[in-house]
């Protein structure tokens, strides 16, 4: 094996240095679906990662004795708990209602100010492209909306002083993100290798009780998720992502 192809394989990242990244999702409970080992990954090396989650998930429960209210605050709790699993303490909770997203000029002028505030190198969204997956889902019409939203702030509302006035009046100057890694797409180009961290996701999941039913057949589908090279005992696990280089 050629040694470039060597390093991508042990270092598909390349990052030389410390990098900020802001993981945009739908969903308390998305960033450890979509990508928490992923997030494990890059938190354990020293990298920062920060999460905003769009919408309180409050619609995300079968029991009728919850109140929506309920729900929102004990996702709230479910997210920093197993957010802090994977080394992750800063959430913003923008709390849109859970269910009715729609990528408008005003979600795009929120995630341009969150953008602009966080200053991220890297963020982290999911595909909006992705309408069906696994043959048999139709993807949650919020992870379509935010994955729209946070690519148009991207660019070019985010680098660009004249969209969005009123934010470079409240001080936030334009910011250009240098990379995106979208999660849930079905085009990836970037594959990591998460085997050492599979463990840590399925734990950080556990953490969101509302919404896994029962932890130990959880546990078992995800693991389950194994590469098909995969032997019994030596699992190995990836999470995908197609990535952006900005700038
Ligand atoms: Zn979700």
């Amino acid at each position: 094996m050629a040694s470039r192809e060597r390093k991508e394989l042990l270092d598909p990242e390349g990052w030389e240095s410390h990098q900020r990244i802001l993981v945009i999702l739908a969903h308390p409970d998305d960033p450890e679906f979509f990508c928490g080992a992923s997030i494990s990954r890059w938190t354990a090396v020293g990298h920062d990662v920060m999460y905003c989650l769009v919408t309180c998930g409050d619609k995300g429960a079968p029991d009728r004795s919850i109140s929506s209210q309920q729900l929102c605050s004990l996702r709230h709790t479910e997210q920093r708990n197993a957010a802090r699993v994977l080394g992750v303490t800063e959430i913003q909770f923008l709390d849109y209602p859970d269910g009715y997203l729609v990528p408008d000029l005003n979600l795009r002028r929120e995630i341009t100010r969150v953008i602009r505030s966080v200053r991220p190198d890297v963020l982290v969204t999911c595909d909006p492209q992705t309408l069906f997956f696994l043959g048999n889902r139709i993807n949650h019409p919020d992870h379509r909306a935010v994955g729209q939203a946070v690519l148009d702030a991207v660019f070019p509302a985010a680098g660009n002083h004249l969209y969005f006035p009123e934010l470079l009046e409240q001080g936030l100057e334009p910011h250009t993100v240098r990379e995106v890694w979208v999660s849930g797409t079905l085009q990836p180009d970037i594959h990591l290798d998460v085997t050492n961290q599979w463990e840590t996701k399925i734990t950080a999941l556990y953490e969101h009780a509302s919404q896994i039913g029962e932890p130990q057949a959880l546990a078992e589908r995800m693991r389950q998720r194994c590469k098909p090279e995969s032997t019994p005992e030596a699992p190995r696990y990836e999470e995908v992502f197609r990535r952006l280089i900005l700038a």
